[in-house]
């Protein structure tokens, strides 16, 4: 039997780019998903999609902010156990340099990207350790390692989760339970017209003339941690596209 087949897994942000490559990716594996996200019509779409390749698939939908209180209770009320969590949820808002940054809406990323993060690994590691089972992937970046002008906010709560998840993973040592995270570079997801409020232009722009990756890329690689044997972990994985030397660096083909 495929060691993903009948596992639960529950994916943050599933409504779209990486998440939603993932939520696809697992339920080809045979897995029971629970999918977060705030828009309801995205997750429906994509439920639609899995279900139309792999109608055996049970797929349950929260539509829920990470942020709201509301969504922890429901969680350890109904979907309490869990063998597989894709702490993906996440956004850049802007590439202002911090002093023009508008604070409060950094707040929005702080605290989805730091605080709801860290609390769905509270949320879900105490069974897991309980029961000596289960995986965590949380989505850093390669802005978690390197910062570059105009990323202040998204540059530190990266950093953090890269900090968390190198601290648990090594407090969770030993238990059977690997906590894991992915740091890519550029993906081609809804993430850059999320950054710039919309201006699917600005967006378009991030990733012309380029090969970026994409999110069913990075949902293999997340595959591929999870389908190591037991005693293997994958700490980390790193990742850019061939075209992008660093961060802020990027070969396009016509310039
Ligand atoms: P995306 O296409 O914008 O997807 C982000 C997902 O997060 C969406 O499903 C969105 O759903 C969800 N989300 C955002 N805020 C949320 C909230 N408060 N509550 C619930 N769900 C929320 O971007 P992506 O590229 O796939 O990003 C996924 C993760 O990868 C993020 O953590 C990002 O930082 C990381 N990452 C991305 C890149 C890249 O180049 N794209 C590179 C490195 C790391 P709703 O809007 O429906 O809530």
């Amino acid at each position: 039997m495929h060691p993903l087949k009948e596992k639960i897994a529950l994916i943050t942000g599933a409504s779209s780019g990486i998440g939603r490559s993932m939520a696809y990716q697992l339920a080809m594996r045979g897995c029971e998903l629970i999918l977060i996200a705030r828009r309801k019509e995205k997750l429906q779409e994509v439920r639609l999609e899995i279900l139309k390749d792999y109608p055996l698939t049970v797929v349950h939908l929260l539509v829920y902010d990470v942020n709201d209180p509301n969504l922890y209770i429901e969680l350890k009320k109904n979907w309490s156990k869990i063998d597989i969590l894709i702490n993906n949820a996440g956004l850049a808002l802007g590439r202002d340099k911090f002093e023009a940054t508008n604070f409060d809406e950094q707040m929005q990323v702080l605290s989805t990207n730091i605080t709801a993060s860290f609390k769905m690994v509270h949320t879900y590691l105490p069974g897991m350790l309980e029961r000596e089972s289960g995986d965590i992937i949380n989505l850093c970046s390669v802005a978690g390692h390197l910062t570059y002008q105009g990323g202040a906010i998204y540059c530190a709560s990266k950093h953090a989760v890269s900090a968390f998840t190198k601290s648990v993973r090594e407090e969770t040592a030993g238990r059977n339970v690997r906590v894991m995270q992915i740091s890519p570079g550029m993906v081609e997801t809804e993430f850059s017209k999320v950054r710039f409020h919309g201006d699917q232009k600005a967006a378009d722009a991030v990733y012309s003339n380029m090969n970026p990756i994409t999110p069913d890329d990075i949902a293999r690689m997340m595959v591929f941690m999870l389908e190591q044997p037991r005693h293997v972990t994958i700490d980390e994985i790193i990742t850019m596209a061939t075209d992008q030397g660093a961060p802020t660096y990027v070969v396009r083909r016509n310039s």
